[in-house]
């Protein structure tokens, strides 16, 4: 894929995550990281590649190279010494219509099926093959970035 349009396909990612932002929808994630402790909620956010390449992106302008190893069964971007995100303005869709109950619970999926479509289609463009577990995903993106 061309680097311009690689740009492109991460820019509608973005545009994603700024158009949820500005949806008046009553939540209001207080980064408390309950949803990034995967063990406690048994849930785990999956992510499309674009999702993915902007995660790994973010994490890697945190200067870090190599993702922590995670064997506590939470996210591996979750720093434990200070309990934040570590790429929290570059996190995935999921970790935005979280799962939270603190945050007022899941969105409903009929106000954002707009955003999964939009979602889904740059995955199609960039060959992706549909969301794919927090962990694995990052992993490929994390490669494919290299
Ligand atoms: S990417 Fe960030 S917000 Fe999402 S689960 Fe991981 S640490 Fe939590």
């Amino acid at each position: 894929m061309r680097r311009e349009d690689l740009q492109q396909a991460l820019g509608e990612i973005r545009a994603v995550y700024t158009e949820l932002a500005n949806r008046p929808l009553d939540r209001a994630c207080q980064a408390s990281t309950g949803c990034c402790r995967f063990q406690l909620t048994g849930l785990t956010p999956h992510l499309t590649k674009g999702e993915a390449l902007v995660a790994a992106k973010g994490f890697r302008a945190t200067g870090r190279k190599e993702l922590p190893e995670s064997d506590d069964g939470a996210c591996p971007l979750l720093k434990r010494e200070t309990g934040r995100c570590l790429i929290y303005a570059d996190r995935p869709f999921g970790c935005r219509t979280h799962f939270c109950d603190a945050a007022g619970g899941p969105y409903p999926r009929k106000q954002v099926l707009d955003l999964i479509r939009r979602l889904e289609e740059v995955d199609r463009r960039l060959g992706g093959d549909g969301p794919r577990k927090i962990e694995a995903a990052l992993a490929a993106a994390m490669e494919e970035i290299h």
